[in-house]
């Protein structure tokens, strides 16, 4: 079936049927896995998901993708498709007593609020595996030190430990996008360590900081933290009084918040 691709909802479809395949097969899914997946589109992913696990929640933003998902899908009695918008999702409501694996190939314009509402249901999710665009990929795993390295890197690396598992050419995709994708896989840390009532702190640190990269630790922060409290911790932690927020490893940053 044609379906003509609506730029605004970042409909890049994965047309390559090789990487399909080594992207599902990438997840390890179980037989009694319930898996969400963001952004069913044309269902290609679904059909080959579906085969593998206990239950598929399709969820699809666009109406006329919907029923072309339910005449495509109607064999697989585990495949329910919600015409829904992820940002409006009620995980808890559908999750409440299993836990979830997540799967997208998820829209470029939305990646980050997708993210961040992933982050807010974590309490009813398992793994997530999300395709992003190449660059925002480099984001998300950066190192310390390294130049893609920033908040984003710092708030996604706070909940999960990311992983590249495979790259993507663009051309893989119809219409290809600008730009070349990676699939990722974000595992969700287990026990988070700073108390809810710190983290508000050590986001607002980290947002400060990397806002104004180019200047000394010091500078950048010293309207948030007293300078007292910041010595204490460059002496404590052994760094140099000049140092740069990308030379902070989050576990600084951690250090810095409960100084
Ligand atoms: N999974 C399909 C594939 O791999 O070919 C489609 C991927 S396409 C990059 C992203 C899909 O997400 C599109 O089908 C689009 O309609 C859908 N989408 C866009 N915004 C959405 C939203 N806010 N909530 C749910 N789905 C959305």
């Amino acid at each position: 079936m044609y379906y003509k691709p609506k730029k605004r909802l970042g409909q890049n479809f994965l047309v390559d049927k090789n990487i399909q395949k080594k992207l599902v097969q990438a997840c390890n899914f179980a037989g009694q896995d319930t898996v969400l997946e963001i952004g069913a589109g044309t269902g290609a992913l679904t059909s080959l998901i579906a085969r593998q696990v206990s239950k598929i929640y399709a969820l699809e933003i666009d109406e006329g993708l919907c029923g072309h998902l339910k005449s495509l899908l109607q064999e697989y009695s585990n495949v329910e498709i919600i015409n829904q918008d992820i940002l409006r999702f009620d995980f808890k409501k559908h999750f409440s007593r299993k836990k979830v694996k997540i799967l997208g190939n998820i829209p470029y314009y939305i990646s980050t609020p997708i993210i961040e509402r992933l982050i807010n249901f974590r309490q009813v999710i398992d793994t997530v595996f999300i395709t992003v665009q190449k660059e925002f990929a480099l984001r998300i795993c950066a190192a310390s030190g390294s130049k893609t390295y920033g908040s984003l890197s710092c708030f996604v690396q706070y909940y999960f430990k990311p992983r590249i598992i495979l790259k993507i050419k663009r051309n893989s995709f119809f219409p290809p996008p600008g730009v070349d994708s990676c699939f990722l896989r974000l595992e969700l840390k287990k026990k988070l360590p700073l108390k809810k009532s710190e983290e508000k702190l050590f986001f607002r640190i980290i947002r400060q900081a990397f806002n104004q990269r180019r200047k000394t630790l010091r500078n950048s922060l010293k309207n948030i933290i007293p300078a007292e409290k910041l010595r204490r911790f460059l002496c404590n932690f052994n760094l140099d009084a000049k140092i740069r927020p990308e030379k902070l490893t989050i576990q600084d940053f951690i250090n810095l918040t409960k100084t």
